[in-house]
């Protein structure tokens, strides 16, 4: 059965992205412990990150950082901080968190809310400085 970050890269659950190429797939997190918190997946389905071959490790690390540098410039921070760990979605991911704080990394931290208009703001204004290449 398809986790449900499949169903959001096939567009069957909406979701809030980010940015997006042949392989990975970036978009808001639900619960964001900032503002402009972005998970970022391979479309091909793997439930622990390092079960990724090296290749496939290597370009998403590298278009986690394209969209770190995104995120960045869209919601200045001190750092943009990343974390792959949880065992809630069985479906490989990297966070990417900006920081004021190394406070701000704590997932037992309670979560922000937005509206959905919110969300799609914040989406679209990373998106705004997403380089493709
Ligand atoms: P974890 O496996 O602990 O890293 O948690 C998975 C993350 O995915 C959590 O931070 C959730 O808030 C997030 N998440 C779960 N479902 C969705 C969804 N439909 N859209 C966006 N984020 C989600």
């Amino acid at each position: 059965m398809a986790t449900i970050f499949s169903k959001i890269v096939a567009g069957e659950i909406p979701s809030y992205k980010v940015a997006e190429d042949a392989n990975f797939y970036a978009f808001l997190d639900i619960n964001p412990l900032a503002q402009g918190h972005t998970l970022v997946i391979p479309k091909r389905e793997v439930d622990y990150f390092f079960d990724l071959t090296d290749e496939e490790i290597g370009a998403m690390q590298i278009f986690a950082k394209k969209v770190a540098v995104a995120i960045k410039e869209a919601f200045p921070c001190i750092k943009v901080g990343q974390a792959v760990l949880g065992l809630e979605v069985p479906h490989a991911h990297i966070h990417l968190v900006p920081m004021q704080s190394e406070k701000d990394m704590l997932f037992s931290n309670p979560k922000l809310k937005f509206t959905a208009e919110e969300f799609a703001e914040t989406a679209q204004k990373i998106n705004s400085k997403w380089v493709a290449e």
